[in-house]
């Protein structure tokens, strides 16, 4: 196999392993466990590629892309107070969907509010 193929399919199968969402620096560092030749440039170009081609999805992190293999939606919480970032994972879609009649690839939401952790320190 030749060797761009073989660095293909070593981060195809790195991806395959993220459960949820991921950055390029997090793919990298993953990918860089067992094969050390493969830069950050060549990670960013496979990126673009697979989202191109439909194989994976992209969303805006804090100003910062990342991704996901799976139309996993990207629901961002910030909290105003902590500044404190979370992730949810929203797994039914019928608010969405009664609102757009053709078909949802993916999605992004950005809550903003105040943590849990937050709350009970201010009462
Ligand atoms: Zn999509
Ligand atoms: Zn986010
Ligand atoms: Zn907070």
């Amino acid at each position: 196999m030749a060797r761009v193929t073989r660095q293909k399919r070593h981060i195809e199968q790195t991806i395959a392993n993220f459960r949820f969402l991921f950055d390029a620096e997090t793919l990298h560092s993953e990918v860089s466990k067992s094969d050390k030749r493969t830069g950050i440039a060549t990670i960013y170009r496979f990126l673009k590629n697979m989202v191109a081609e439909g194989k994976l999805h992209a969303y805006q992190c804090n100003r910062q892309t990342i991704y996901s293999a799976s139309t996993v939606s990207h629901c961002h919480f910030t909290c105003e107070n902590c500044k404190e970032v979370r992730h949810i994972q929203l797994k039914k879609l019928d608010f969405l969907q009664s609102e757009i009649k053709g078909g949802i690839c993916h999605f992004q939401i950005d809550v903003t509010g105040i943590c849990e952790k937050c709350k009970k320190e201010t009462k």
